[in-house]
This record gives structure tokens, C-alpha cells and sequence, in this order.
């Protein structure tokens, strides 16, 4: 059994920490610099494996050192990464320059992941057993529709996280079950800020959505029933950064084990609190036994 497929992104995030960014044609002294394996759709796969998922990575890693470090990031997760390709050229990277202040400024260039704009037929066969396809906007938008449409063929449920946030083409919105926006990505697609009412916009689109909130948690909505805010644990964040991925992996693996919305909602949530706590996006993912322990402390609610 199959379960989980990502197809998504996987990127070298090259991290320098200044006091202050650089303008332009000026040359700054960083603090430090680190290289952290991420992509939306790679932390989404970790997540989900570290959860208790069975899952599958479709991408494409280049053949440069971080490739190998990319895959290997996969593997020792215990994500499948037989149907990740390996494409002659750059990995995917991230550029990232870090603030004292905690800004950001980030330059993606997506080298491997540019390549997958369509799926294979092994691709479309191993999506068509999976209870779950989770995707994300890294990938070109022919091969996240292709998977999404893909899936759709087979009756697979797909949770789509519209980030970067863009339009939407309308065969993708036609094939999402599940579209699982921030705040501010909810916001892009529908141009309305309050998240009570771009959800009831969202749901003309797909039949359910999931806007998370921050530390204020997340808001479900279905068509034809109420909607339903979960809270998120009180926690002491210091860095956020892959909370949502952690949030969408969780609540993947919840939904795959039939569990009700809100209740998936807290756990996911209890998850993704977990991982604000660390630094690192990945690396601060936490597995199965410690979501369990710190949603037993969570009352569900909602
Ligand atoms: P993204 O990481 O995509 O910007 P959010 O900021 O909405 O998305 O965070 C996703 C989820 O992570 C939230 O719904 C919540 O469950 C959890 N989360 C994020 N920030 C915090 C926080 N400060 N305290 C507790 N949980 C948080």
C-alpha cells in the first residue's frame, strides 16, 4: 500500500545570516551561512513520513552534490525516492538572506524541478494507488495539474498548498479536493483578507478547504456545513519557518487513517506547534510518537 505521494519540489536552501541585508551593489559581511535541504514538497514528504505515513516522492533532484544530499534527506526519512528523478543539471536551490531582524529576502532558482512538467506513465501508476496526493506550486503547473488530474482519473483525494501563491488554472481548482491555503495565500486567490470570507469564496472553487492561521490555528470549510476553527496550541515559537508543510503532511497521514477534519485539524496542529518550537525547517519536523504525546495534551475542540 501506497498512501502518501508528494509531487513537489526539492531545494538546497543556502541560508546567510547578516545583521543587515545587502542593497544593491553593495557587499555585506554575513554571520553565517548554512545549507538546509527543503522544497515545499520535500518537507511535506518528511512530514508525513515522520508522522507514521507511508510515502512516495515524485520530483526530480539535479546531478550536482546537492542532488545526492537532497535524495539522501528523502531516504533517511523513510520517504520513498524511487520515482524521484535524478535530471543533468543544477538541483533546485533556495537563495536565502536572513535579517537580524528576521527578515527575508529569497531567490529560488528551480534547476531539476523546472523539469517536471509532465508525469511518466510509472508516475501516473504508482498515483493511482495512493489514498493521498499531496502537491504545492514549485513544480511547473502542467505537471502539478498533470498530477492532479491524474489522480482525479484514479478517485485519489488531492491536497493542493497554492504556495508560491499565483492563479490557479482552472483544471487544477477542478481537480483539488482539499486546498489548504495560509492567511495570506487565501488572501492572493480571492482578494478578500478576512479568512471567514475567503473561504466561502475558496469553496465555489474546490468542495474543501483549510486556511491555517498562525498561532491562531486553522479554519475548515466544506460546502453545505458549518465551518469550524481549530485552535493551536499555546507555544513559545522561534521559528516558523515549514510550519504549514508540517501542518499539510500531518494532516494528510490523519485524513489517510479516516480520522474526522477538526480531529485531524488538531493533531496536524499539535504537529506543527511541535515544529515551531526548533529551528530548522525539516530537521525541526517532529515524528509520530511526539505529535501523539502532545495532542494528548491538546483538547479537541470545535
Ligand atoms: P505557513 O507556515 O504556511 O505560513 P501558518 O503560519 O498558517 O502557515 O502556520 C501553519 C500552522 O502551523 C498553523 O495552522 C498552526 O497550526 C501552526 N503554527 C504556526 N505558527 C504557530 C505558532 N506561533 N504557535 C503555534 N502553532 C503555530
Amino acid at each position: 500500500m501506497t498512501g502518501i505521494v508528494v509531487l513537489g519540489s526539492t531545494n538546497m536552501d543556502l541560508v546567510a545570516y547578516v545583521p543587515k541585508a545587502p542593497g544593491r551593489g553593495e557587499t555585506v559581511t554575513g554571520r553565517e551561512f548554512r545549507t538546509v535541504p527543503g522544497g515545499k514538497g520535500a518537507n511535506q514528504a518528511v512530514a508525513a513520513a515522520r508522522a507514521g505515513g507511508a510515502v512516495s516522492m515524485i520530483g526530480a533532484v539535479g546531478t550536482d552534490d546537492f542532488g545526492g544530499r537532497l535524495r539522501a534527506t528523502l531516504d533517511g526519512s523513510g520517504v520513498d525516492t524511487d520515482l524521484l528523478r535524478t535530471t543533468e543539471g543544477p538541483s533546485g536551490t533556495a537563495h536565502i538572506v536572513v535579517d537580524d531582524e528576521g527578515g527575508n529576502a529569497i531567490v529560488v532558482i528551480p534547476g531539476a524541478n523546472g523539469t517536471v512538467d509532465h508525469l511518466t506513465p510509472g508516475d501516473e501508476g504508482l498515483i493511482a494507488t495512493a489514498e493521498a496526493l499531496l502537491l504545492q506550486l514549485e513544480l511547473p503547473l502542467p505537471g502539478v495539474t498533470a498530477g492532479a488530474e491524474a489522480a482525479r482519473r484514479h478517485g485519489v483525494r488531492t491536497i493542493l498548498t497554492p504556495a508560491p501563491a499565483q492563479p490557479l488554472p482552472p483544471e487544477l481548482l477542478a481537480a483539488t479536493s482539499l486546498l489548504v491555503p495560509n492567511e495570506h495565500e487565501a488572501a492572493a486567490l480571492t482578494g478578500i483578507a478576512d479568512p471567514h470570507a475567503a473561504v466561502e469564496a475558496l469553496l465555489r472553487q474546490v468542495p474543501e478547504v483549510v486556511i491555517t492561521l498562525g498561532a491562531a490555528g486553522s479554519l475548515y470549510a466544506a460546502r453545505g456545513a458549518r465551518p469550524v476553527t481549530v485552535p493551536a496550541p499555546h507555544v513559545r515559537a522561534v521559528d516558523t519557518t515549514a510550519a504549514g508543510d508540517t501542518f499539510v503532511g500531518a494532516l494528510a497521514v490523519a485524513l489517510v487513517e479516516g480520522r474526522p477534519m477538526p480531529a485531524a485539524m488538531a493533531w496536524a496542529s499539535a504537529a506543527a506547534a511541535l515544529s515551531v518550537q526548533h529551528e530548522g525547517a525539516s530537521s525541526s519536523m517532529p515524528y509520530r510518537v511526539e505529535i501523539d504525546e502532545a495532542a494528548a495534551d491538546t483538547p479537541v475542540s470545535g
